[in-house]
């Protein structure tokens, strides 16, 4: 494992030196790939103290909340890979056509190489290290790149990795766009990128030059649809948990809030109460809230308060990044909050007057990674699965289907390409490799 900041002249050396390792083909065999996420285990349960005080000075994460997004979660998706892995990567027979026999026929995975993982702040540990449990169990080798403007977490990654990964198998790069553009020149063999749609374009124009296929996980804005009919008590908790954890800072919250028919002041007058329920008369001393990550996403979102009617929140103080769990109603269509992904704690509400009029909405914009929504109305959900385009849809339950290794987690269109988690992630960081075997006689 290496640390590297600059001078980018090391990195062609890093990479060269994956790359010597991979072609030994030490990687390919399962054992392998099993002592590598055993070494990554160890370094999550042993380190976890450690990666919890990063995660607080980095973005105000309490212990547990550390533990069950970042720590735990990739722990769950190690789990689930290790105990699936055999099966996995067990040949696929292929049916033979007649005229062939007796050829039998197969797929095999093969693994890429050595793969580049980009990650961004807001969940810096697992975005980082979740991908590369797919990459080590797929038999690569890999260079992770953690987000400088999560320094703490990025210097620990740096710091601990090294201490239970092999130098030649993983190396850690830290640094800001410089680093990353003195990587992304090198030729890797998978480029698995985390981020916003901006660099994300960066990125797979430098993987083009290579020929270089890429996984973009990206963001947008994610809707929530209310029917009138849905129990609002228990809608807003749900919608505020997924909301306002990590301080709104989470790629699939929910953005903003379609309230269809009358729902809206019921539904805004329940998220208040849910807001109070989960961090209390005063959030700012509730140990259960984040903060805004740094002080330019903090100028970006207060200015973005001035929209709508303020109906609980509000509050901030540059001073120690906090901003208030907001919920504002009456916004415009046309309001600068509804033009762009919020990333924070602020939830606008949008009256529409029926379920077209919501679709029609979510339709007109670009394809969400996640499509939410409240309703008891079988029809409705039919209509939402069939009528609208995004990376999940998930009724009753924002958030949590990232949390379910057995379900591909990615976007489509502006939210992104590719998919990994559990066994998509083998598909991911490998080849399908058609086999075909016919008898010499
Ligand atoms: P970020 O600023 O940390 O950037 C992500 C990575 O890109 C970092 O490692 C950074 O060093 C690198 N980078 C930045 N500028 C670059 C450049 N010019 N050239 C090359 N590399 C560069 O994080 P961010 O982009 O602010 O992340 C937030 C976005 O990510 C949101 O849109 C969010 O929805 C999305 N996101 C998506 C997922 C997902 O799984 N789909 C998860 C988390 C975040």
């Amino acid at each position: 494992m290496t640390r590297l900041t600059l001078p980018n002249e090391d990195i062609p050396a890093v990479v060269a030196r994956l790359r010597a390792e991979f072609a030994t083909g030490r990687t390919k065999p399962l054992a392998w790939r099993l002592e590598q996420l055993a070494a990554l285990r160890a370094l999550l349960t042993e380190q976890a103290e450690a990666f919890q005080q990063a995660l607080h000075a980095d973005l105000g994460k309490n212990a547990a909340e550390a533990y069950r997004t970042e720590i735990g979660f990739t722990l769950n998706e190690l789990d689930h890979t290790v105990a699936h892995l055999e099966e996995w990567l067990r040949p696929k027979p292929a049916a033979v056509p007649e005229f062939f026999r007796p050829a039998q026929a197969r797929v095999v995975r093969d693994p890429l190489g050595v793969v580049l993982i980009i990650a961004p702040w807001n969940y810096p540990l697992q975005l980082a290290l979740a991908p590369l449990v797919g990459a080590l169990a797929a038999g690569n080798t890999a260079v992770v790149k953690p987000s400088e403007l999560a320094p703490a977490t990025s210097a620990a990654i740096a710091e601990l990795l090294p201490r239970y990964l092999g130098a030649d198998t993983v190396a850690v790069v830290e640094g800001a766009v410089a680093e990353t553009t003195a990587l992304l020149e090198q030729r890797f063999d998978h480029i698995f990128y985390t981020g916003n749609g901006a660099v994300g374009r960066i990125v797979m124009a430098a993987a083009a030059k290579h020929l270089t296929p890429v996984t973009l996980e990206l963001g947008g804005k994610s809707p929530v649809v209310v029917e009138p009919g849905a129990d609002l008590a228990v809608t807003a908790r749900r919608i505020a948990r997924g909301k306002f954890l990590n301080a709104g800072q989470t790629c699939v919250a929910p953005d903003y809030v379609l309230a269809i028919g009358d729902s809206a002041a019921g539904l805004e007058k329940e998220l208040a109460a849910a807001v109070t329920e989960l961090f209390g008369e005063e959030p700012s001393a509730s140990p259960a809230y984040g903060r805004i990550v740094n002080e330019r996403h903090f100028d970006r979102l207060t200015a973005l308060l001035g929209d709508g009617r303020t109906v609980t929140g509000g509050g901030h103080d540059r001073g120690t990044r906090y901003l208030a769990p907001t919920v504002l109603a009456d916004v415009p269509a046309t309001a600068p909050v509804m033009q762009a992904e919020i990333f924070g704690p602020i939830l606008p509400v949008l009256a529409v007057p029926d379920l077209d009029a919501a679709i029609a909405f979510i339709n007109e914009r670009d394809k969400p990674l996640a499509l939410y929504a409240f309703t008891e109305s079988e029809d409705t959900k039919r209509r939402l699965a069939e009528e609208t385009s995004s990376g999940a849809l998930s009724f009753g339950l924002p958030v949590s289907h990232l949390a379910m290794p057995e379900l591909p987690f990615g976007g489509v269109g502006e939210s992104g390409m590719g998919r990994y988690h559990g066994e998509y992630s083998i598909e991911t960081f490998s080849h399908a490799k058609a086999v075909v075997d016919k008898p010499l006689v």
